[in-house]
């Protein structure tokens, strides 16, 4: 019973009402109660992941972090802000674990103002070096939703129909400070089909309740840090993507990186596209090496990109294939009792001895799979290993 202390930590950052719920069995224990909730909760993340037909696929993402006045509060350890900037950096490279083509920018606000922190851009070092830095940065004054808001969609507006464009808020005050109707604002993102989500660190506030009902986001108001975490991650997955989307085929290019050999007489050094159009902070100067455009020879230092001359979606081959499982996603297993399972007494695929109350098969192997494993294969694996068995062997 040593780890009762810390399961209890587990689940009161959930979602249940756990004391409604909670009850003893026959010797008094908690224990099966505890274990049925935990079971439930886990399960109930596969199947919220289920709903979603079709995902979108190249995501530009703005987070826009309060760096204001309340940042400094101490409810989250060592503060809010440091404890923000911290799993900030955990979502990032989840983020572009799962969502490899995709884009994030980072915006922070504070004494009215607000800042991009990063451009949006595809790689996650430059993001996790940027949030870093943060962490000494001091926080004042108020922070402004509609100026984040406004510096977020000046550029979400320029991306492609076919991607998603969002932003997710770190909200951490109680009031913001506008210099403009913000209601006027909510509806041009609506009408520029820009997804807002909010989590907030206080209370719930009542312009963000509008700002997200009207784009089609979420807003949830943290519990404690294991929820802010589990909110945060929410945000990894790819939201479903609107029906009004551009859809259906796109146009991809798969330049290979070339560097010029130096004993090549034409061999000049060149800058990249996003270097001159100075959307990158990245230490801008001449090279010789790089990415270039199959269709127009544009040439960029790294992936994916949109071609900022001919337009052509630019990614390398495995960042594609890593996105795949969000197009195709596995079918849920068939959950069954364990007692109607007697020829099956392990596991196929961690060969464990099938010990919870309930099995998972697969619908087109019939294969049984503990519950980890389920977890495992719908979570990371995204591809059946009892089917690939199949495919191999027949
Ligand atoms: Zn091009
Ligand atoms: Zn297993
Ligand atoms: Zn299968």
């Amino acid at each position: 019973m040593d780890d009762e202390p810390e399961r209890a930590k587990r689940w009161e950052g959930g979602y249940e009402r756990t004391w409604e719920v909670l009850k003893e069995d026959e010797s008094g224990s908690l224990r099966a109660t505890v274990e049925e909730i935990l079971f439930q909760s886990k399960r109930k993340r596969v199947l919220e992941s289920h709903g979603q037909v079709r995902l979108g696929m190249m995501r530009h993402l703005y987070v826009v972090i309060d760096c204001s006045r309340s940042m400094e509060d101490h409810d989250l350890r060592p503060n809010r802000l440091k404890a923000t900037l911290k799993l900030m950096q955990f979502f990032v490279e989840e983020y572009f674990d799962q969502n490899p083509i995709s884009q994030v920018g980072i915006i922070t606000t504070k004494n009215k103002r607000a800042e991009k922190m990063t451009e949006l851009a595809g790689n996650p070092k430059k993001h996790v070096a940027a949030l870093k830095k943060a962490v000494d940065s001091l926080c004042i004054g108020e922070p402004s939703l509609y100026n984040s808001l406004n510096l977020a969609m000046q550029t979400l507006k320029h991306m492609p129909g076919h991607t998603s464009r969002e932003v997710l808020i770190i909200f951490s005050s109680l009031t913001t400070c506008d210099p403009s109707n913000i209601y006027d604002l909510i509806k041009t993102l609506k009408t520029l089909k820009v997804r807002v989500s909010v989590i907030g660190l206080s209370a719930e506030v009542r312009v963000c309740t509008v700002l997200t009902r009207e784009t089609g986001g979420t807003y949830h108001v943290i519990l404690d840090e294991s929820h802010f975490r589990e909110l945060l991650m929410f945000h990894v997955k790819p939201p479903p993507a609107s029906t009004s989307s551009e859809c259906s085929l796109i146009r991809m290019g798969f330049p290979q990186h070339i560097i010029a050999s130096a004993s090549d007489q034409d061999a000049k050094p060149s800058f990249s596209m996003t270097q001159l159009d100075g959307s990158s902070d990245s230490g801008a100067g001449l090279s010789l090496g790089g990415y270039f455009c199959p269709q127009c020879h544009g040439k960029y230092t790294e992936l994916p990109v949109e071609c900022k001359i001919c337009g052509l979606t630019l990614v390398s081959a495995p960042h594609l294939a890593r996105s795949f499982h969000h197009l195709f996603p596995l079918d849920e297993f068939t959950e069954s009792p364990l007692d109607q399972h007697h020829g099956d007494r392990f596991c196929q695929a961690c060969q464990g001895q099938l010990k919870d109350k309930s099995v998972f098969s697969c619908p087109s192997c019939s294969v049984v799979f503990c519950t980890e494993c389920d977890l495992f294969i719908h979570d990371t694996l995204h591809c059946c290993p009892g089917c690939i068995h199949h495919h191999a062997t027949s």
